[in-house]
């Protein structure tokens, strides 16, 4: 008998309702019981639609309101000082919310007791994942405690509806591994202290009559630091005698297991799953290694992409694993959770056919799972329908001559060595730059985006709606537009910016422009809290048909003396965040990106823009989790970068920028991008970023961010001539940049007007300074 499973659900809703009830809830619209109410009905509905999908092993406790590590830090009393907790019982949904999104300042705050400036968390990437979770803060006085048992509310909640769940936690190793310590507490050192909360948790729920329970372990496809596997037998070795009859389903995800196997076959679990979507090769030494007695758990179908099952080349995978003895002991399910892909196909009816039929979305996903039970347990004939139909689509697919477009493989072909690489070296080019800009010492500028004004999304909106033509939509950008560079002019901008009014999100704005990527209409995929993003699918060869940018830089241009910056979303950004074809290699894919990049490149240039910045804030969080895989990539993707830019000729000035970059580790990766300035996100890590600086002498001009665009705050020009000053000790002064940490497309104008002023003053002294 195998087992249909999952891993975990979308939570934020097929119509994101979580988003609404959130934001319905923050802006003081609805109280707690109706978020809570909206909350349990988005379990209701997922519990509803696996079990109607045939799955048997149905994740609960996977829900979070904003994030499941933050949750998870909350249930085990792994709350800071600060944030209105008094140590006893369930922290508030306001010591939730503050976590999560720092204090408000809010008179409910205040009555909760929350510090008025208790900031959030810090964020950062899940694993390489576009979902960000809240990285829990621990301190030599962290004490945990169950204060929340939220999984077994959940198991309640389900068995209340006659469903018996398979509760989801994040495992203690992995819990610890993704926390930071604070005052040099080392996070592992805490799991003797962790453990007899996690053992009261698996107590509770053995009680209240869970049969199994999944621990999230995704840190066993990393590189494990000193230490941690010593801390995983011990961690496993107490989980197993704190409650003997419940089964434990070790569950691994995003990679292979890899040298860590031996170790997680010996921890005395029930179960183990392994990610064979992305890791199909580890299957082997695992049946070989893996006690019989164990259960195995096999990640049939990619919780990562949104692509149909090839349920043929599936099913064989898994009898593979029934012949070598695990056929009364096996799960199929999903590699991952599902929470990394859209809810439903259903509705997307404007989606090429052809196209759809190759989709699975979470709910397709669902009945590939049920099929690969049922075809493993009883055999093809069982699924013949399904498994010609989708033999059709894997054929249909490789045959699709739509997918391969001769002019790109031609010109892939003939690129060679030369076209990634500037004409001159920086120095050079500096100088040719220089002779043509004429730039102030410590120059000016902002990373791109201007405020998303209602205006600007108004205009948008009635443009989609049907209501104005797009002559006026354009004419009222074009209003925006001029508004913004003049302004710039006038207080003193050095390198002014278009604004980016035109632009609903830079991928999507490129995407669309693009040949080889489709977009749905409901594709939310939670990317942090109530923030979703919907990622294009990037299904065939990627051409530029025409220009895409040239008509606002140019207009936008024609409006100054200044230099006008043209924006640009770089290849390894716009492969990052989209759903990307598994036929040919992500590597060949950026390729095809950066020809139709550096087009682009080309043709501002040739329209008399002289500065381009190609954004890639994705940069970083494409490199792989293991070490041993990064530097092919890091090779590749610099090198992306570079066949984009290098079209550039020695006095044109490429920029790049890149945020929540934490890359010390790569900065000479960075480095080898060769762009001629790079602005980072710095300001709210105090200039961490700089020491990196002190150890690689970075070449190149860089714009450290001294204005945290993340918070409505305005620092003063003192405070980022201050931060200007620590930056001028490392890097020095001719290569020194004067910019905000990112767009500020989120921010007002009444924030961005005083704080680009602030810039400018900042320069300004500084420039006195300098010059003496
Ligand atoms: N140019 C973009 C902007 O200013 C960059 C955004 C980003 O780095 N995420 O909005
Ligand atoms: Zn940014």
């Amino acid at each position: 008998m195998t087992i249909a499973s999952t891993l975990g659900y979308p939570r934020i809703g097929r119509r994101r309702e979580l988003k609404a009830a959130l934001e319905s809830y923050w802006s003081g619209q609805s109280d707690e019981a109706a978020l809570l109410a909206a909350a349990a009905r988005l379990r209701e509905a997922a519990r509803t639609r696996q079990q109607g999908s045939g799955i048997s092993h149905i994740p609960s406790g996977d829900f979070a309101l904003y994030d499941h590590v933050l949750e998870t830090a909350l249930a085990f009393g792994a709350i800071p000082p600060g944030y209105g907790w008094d140590g006893e019982g369930p922290a508030s949904l306001a010591t939730l919310f503050a976590l999560a999104r720092g204090a408000r300042g809010t008179a409910a705050e205040r009555a909760a007791g929350i510090a008025p400036e208790a900031p959030a968390l810090e964020m950062t990437k899940w694993f390489d994942t576009n979902y960000h979770y809240l990285v829990p803060r621990l301190g030599p006085d962290t004490q945990f405690r169950l204060v929340q048992d939220r999984w077994t509310e959940a198991l309640r909640e389900g068995l209340a509806a006659g469903t018996r769940t398979r509760p989801v936690v994040l495992g203690p190793v992995s819990f610890l591994l993704l926390a930071k310590g604070a005052e040099g507490t080392a996070p592992l050192a805490l799991l003797p202290r962790l453990l007899p909360a996690y053992a009261a948790l698996l107590r509770n729920l053995a009680e209240a009559g869970a049969a199994w329970v999944q621990l999230d372990e995704p840190c066993l496809v990393t590189d494990l630091p000193p230490g941690a596997a010593e801390s995983y037998r011990t961690a496993y070795r107490a989980l197993a005698e704190a409650a003997p009859g419940l089964g434990l389903l070790l569950a691994t995800y995003f990679g292979g297991l890899e040298e860590n196997l031996p170790l997680a076959a010996a921890l005395p679990v029930t179960g183990l799953h392994l990610d064979l979507a992305r890791a199909p090769e580890q299957l082997a030494p695992a049946l070989e290694v893996l006690p019989r007695d164990r259960w195995l758990s096999l990640g049939l179908v990619d919780g990562r992409n949104v692509w149909r099952t090839d349920l043929r080349a599936a099913l064989g995978l898994a009898r593979q694993a029934a012949e070598a003895g695990f056929g009364q002991r096996l799960m199929v399910g999903p590699s991952c959770s599902l929470l990394h892909v859209p809810h439903s196909l259903a509705e997307e009816t404007a989606l090429d056919p052809t196209l759809k039929r190759r989709l699975a979305f979470a709910e397709e996903k669902l009945a590939e799972i049920a099929l690969l039970a049922k075809g493993v347990t009883e055999g093809d004939a069982a699924i013949a329908a399904a498994l010609a139909e989708s033999d059709a689509a894997v054929a249909a697919a490789r045959q699709d001559a739509r997918l391969h477009d001769p002019a790109v493989a031609a010109r892939l072909a003939a690129v060679t060595p030369e076209m990634e690489r500037r004409e001159s070296p920086y120095a050079e080019r500096a100088k040719a730059q220089q002779a043509r800009l004429k730039l102030p010492p410590l120059p000016v500028t902002t990373i791109g985006s201007f405020p998303q004004t209602a205006e600007v999304r108004a205009l948008r909106a009635k443009l989609a709606r049907g209501e104005i033509t797009t002559a006026e939509h354009d004419a009222g950008l074009a209003r925006l537009t001029e508004a913004a560079v003049r302004w710039q002019d006038e207080i003193g901008v050095d390198v002014p910016v278009h604004g980016e009014f035109e632009r609903n999100d830079m991928v999507k704005y490129f995407a669309e422009q693009l040949a080889g990527y489709a977009f749905t209409k409901h594709g939310w995929v939670q990317s942090y809290g109530s923030r979703c993003v919907a990622p294009p699918i990037l299904w065939g060869d990627v051409a530029r048909p025409a220009p895409m940018t040239v008509r606002w830089a140019a207009y936008a241009q024609s409006l100054t003396q200044l230099p006008m910056k043209g924006m640009l979303t770089g290849p390894v950004t716009m492969l990052q965040w989209s759903f990307v074809r598994t036929d040919i290699p992500r590597e060949a894919v950026c390729r095809q990106i950066a020809l139709a990049i550096r087009d682009e490149v080309a043709d501002l240039q040739a329209s008399g823009i002289a500065i381009i910045q190609i954004d890639e804030p994705a940069f970083r969080e494409g490199l792989p989790l293991r070490r041993a895989a990064q530097p092919a990539y890091l090779r590749w993707a610099t090198a992306c970068f570079r066949l984009a830019a290098s079209v550039a000729a020695d006095a044109t000035q490429i920029h790049t920028h890149m945020c929540y970059s934490e890359f010390n580790d790569i900065i000479a990766h960075i480095a080898a991008m060769d762009a001629d300035v790079i602005s980072i996100e710095t300001a709210r890590s105090d200039m961490e970023l700089l020491r990196a600086f002190a150890e690689f002498d970075y070449p190149n001009a860089i714009g450290p961010g001294v204005w945290d665009i993340h918070s409505p705050r305005v620092p003063g020009a003192e405070e980022m001539a201050g931060l200007l000053r620590r930056a001028a000790a490392r890097v020095p002064v001719e290569r020194l940049w004067v910019n905000p940490d990112c767009g500020c497309k989120t921010r007002g104008w009444a924030e961005v007007r005083p704080a680009v002023e602030n810039l400018v003053h900042a320069a300004r002294r500084l420039r006195a300074e300098a010059v003496g």
